[in-house]
């Protein structure tokens, strides 16, 4: 089994205590990694459900079977439901990188929202705090954090437009394209540099906009060109193959 870089406190201590403190509330909706497989990804979702205590019922209905490792209430408070080693099953299918049984490679945090009311300050400070836990603990690169939709971009469109990207870039807990306008690529060769799975090109932008660029609307332009090109060049999956 996949065991993490350093050792898990159960109650760390922070700035904020009452944000931070963990309750754990197994769900029976897990399994092993496969292959052994250590997380390199961090995905992230909103629950689409009216509130965090029907999310927490449903992801532990084992007739659900969906779980996830962690739920965040729009209060900010912490709960976990499955341990880091093992296998939640949030994902579905999809692929990040080239790769797909995203469950197996990846840990995924829940955010109790109903799809349209927007996250409250108490739940992304505790979401932070919890991604700077998991980043050190399974030295997941930054841009191994991702949106469920970046990974299932035909299916999913969580954690949606209203979750701020840019605020997790900016505490260094995620990447953030530069969009300097001299690297310009095809947009789609460059999304799969980047880690997108295939996709149809209208979803494709639709979930690159969700996450990089919410207030833009129309067709495919320069600036899209641009940024996409600035992560495909910074943050390659395959640095040889980027390069090449
Ligand atoms: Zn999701």
């Amino acid at each position: 089994m996949a065991s993490p870089a350093i050792g898990i406190r159960r109650h760390s201590a922070g700035r904020c205590p009452t944000s931070v403190e963990i309750i754990d509330h197994p769900s029976p909706n897990f399994g092993e990694r496969r292959n052994g497989e250590a997380p390199d990804l961090i995905v992230i979702h909103y629950t689409a459900m009216t509130s965090a205590k029907a999310a927490l019922e449903r992801l532990c209905d084992p007739d659900a079977e969906v779980s996830a490792h962690y739920l965040i209430s729009e209060a900010g408070q912490t709960t976990r439901l499955v341990a880091e080693e093992c296998r939640a099953w949030h994902a579905g299918a999809g692929a990040w990188g080239g790769r797909g049984d995203v469950n197996s490679r990846s840990l995924g945090i829940e955010l109790a929202n109903d799809g349209t009311a927007p996250f409250s300050a108490r739940q992304m400070d505790a979401l932070e705090h919890l991604l700077a836990g998991m980043l050190q603990r399974w030295d997941v690169p930054l841009h191994g954090v991702i949106a469920h939709s970046d990974m299932a971009p035909m299916r999913k469109s969580d954690p949606g437009p209203k979750f701020d990207w840019h605020r997790l870039a900016r505490s260094g807990l995620s990447v953030w394209p530069g969009g300097q306008t001299d690297r310009t690529a095809d947009f789609q060769q460059a999304a799969r540099i980047f880690g997108y799975p295939q996709a149809e090109p209208e979803a494709l932008l639709a979930a690159f906009r969700r996450r990089f660029r919410p207030w833009a609307s129309g067709p495919l332009d320069a600036v899209d060109r641009a940024m996409i090109s600035d992560l495909a060049a910074r943050y390659p999956v395959d640095p040889d193959a980027a390069s090449a």
